[in-house]
């Protein structure tokens, strides 16, 4: 099969090397001069930095993992976040060991031995006062939510709450669960141009209208909604800027990746430290990141009950046209990360290789098994 894949970023290339693999005829469009997208890296005098924030892969799954070694060694990191909370660094995610340090601890110890047996899925904030009481809240989550999304916790879907916060008995793992943490030795980018290898990718070609590219099979990994002009109206996606400072002297609190600010003192929700998983390069110095919320660009899916009406308008499109499939973080509308985005190529690779010949049912349960 002749097959056109739109976007270079990790699922782009994925998806292009496993189909190449199994022996198509692939090619990539990427409207940037470079590949990654998202998950993109640079070098500065010798230490690799993420363009776009910190990106730390982790996983259990064995398939993921033996897939991406094919392509890159990975420096092993473990994530540790803290939050500034009370004027101090408190390890996140919240975890017993953080409510020890916290003023409010018998308060928010009662709390816990009150909650509700069933979590309340109503919205966003009713579910995690349910998962973690009222104090925990209001401290660690409901500004920074406001900050980062832009909107009241309680106009938003409650839908990935459950995976993101919950109370750790201890921080062993740092920010995730999973033991296998790292980042490719020398960058995402890297990776992927070995991933790559034998693909052609046209850069800086912007694919405006799919209906463009006479292929067998077109797969595109870009927002949904500009796949289809958006001819059903926008769906809604948070940004964000990121300022990048080189030669940052110090790092104060050695342990963590990442700092989040949930107030609002701070333009920025976090404070990030590329330097703890590229230790390579200068040792004066850091390489230290700033991320600044906004909707100047498409990162992160905004869960609300009327973007997902939309996406699914979107999707009952996408399943009636057979060459046509939209995958990834943007062209599923959800808040995958790079292991889920990863194993969802693998898994679902022999459905994609057959998507033109499955039926609409099919093509449904395809794009739906994963929300
Ligand atoms: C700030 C941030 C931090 C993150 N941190 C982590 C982390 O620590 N760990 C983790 O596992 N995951 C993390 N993620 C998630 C991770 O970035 C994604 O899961 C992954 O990169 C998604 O890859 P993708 O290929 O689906 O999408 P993308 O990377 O968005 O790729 C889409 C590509 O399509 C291109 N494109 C768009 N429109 C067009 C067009 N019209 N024509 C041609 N090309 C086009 C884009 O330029 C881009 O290269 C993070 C995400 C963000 C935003």
């Amino acid at each position: 099969m002749k097959i056109a894949i739109v976007g270079a970023g990790l699922v782009g290339c994925t998806i292009a090397r496993l189909l190449k693999d199994r022996g198509h005829d692939v090619v990539i469009f990427e409207k940037e001069k470079r590949i990654g997208g998202l998950c993109a890296t640079d070098v500065h005098r010798g230490r690799f930095y993420q363009l776009f924030g910190p990106h730390n892969f982790h996983t259990d799954n064995e398939s993921v993992i033996e897939f991406l070694c094919r392509f890159s060694k990975f420096n092993e990191y473990t994530h540790y976040v803290g939050t500034f909370v009370d004027g101090r660094v408190l390890p996140y995610p919240i975890s017993y060991e953080t409510i020890e340090m916290l003023q409010e601890r018998d308060q928010i110890l009662k709390e816990l031995r009150r909650l509700p047996k069933k979590i309340n899925m109503a919205n966003f904030e009713t579910c995690v006062v349910s998962m973690i009481g009222k104090e925990l809240y209001k401290k660690f989550i409901k500004n920074y939510t406001m900050k980062f999304w832009g909107i009241l916790p309680a106009n938003m879907e409650a839908e990935w709450a459950p995976k993101r916060i919950e109370i750790r008995r201890d921080n062993s793992l740092g920010y995730f669960k999973h033991e296998w943490q790292g980042v490719p030795h020398c960058g995402y980018s890297h990776m992927l141009e070995k991933m790559t290898e034998g693909i052609p990718i046209h850069y800086n070609v912007e694919i405006k209208d799919y209906r463009d590219l006479k292929y067998d099979l077109v797969i595109a990994t870009i927002p949904i909604d500009e796949l289809f002009s958006f001819c059903y109206g926008r769906l809604a996606y948070r940004g964000l800027r990121f300022e990048i400072n080189f030669e940052e002297a110090e790092w104060e609190d050695v342990k963590y990746g990442c700092i989040n600010f949930p107030d609002s003192d701070v333009a920025y929700t976090r404070k990030c430290n590329y330097s703890l998983c590229y230790p390579n390069g200068p040792v004066t110095s850091c390489i230290v990141g700033y991320d600044f919320p906004g909707n100047n660009s498409s990162m992160y899916p905004v869960y609300t009950s009327e973007n997902k009406k939309l996406f699914n308008k979107y999707l009952a499109c996408l399943v009636r046209i057979k060459n046509l499939l939209s995958i990834g973080r943007l062209g599923l509308f959800r808040y995958y990360d790079m292991d889920e985005a990863t194993e969802w190529c693998l898994d679902n690779i022999n459905a994609v290789e057959n998507y033109p010949a499955l039926n609409l049912e099919e093509r449904m349960e395809l794009l739906t098994k994963v929300r």
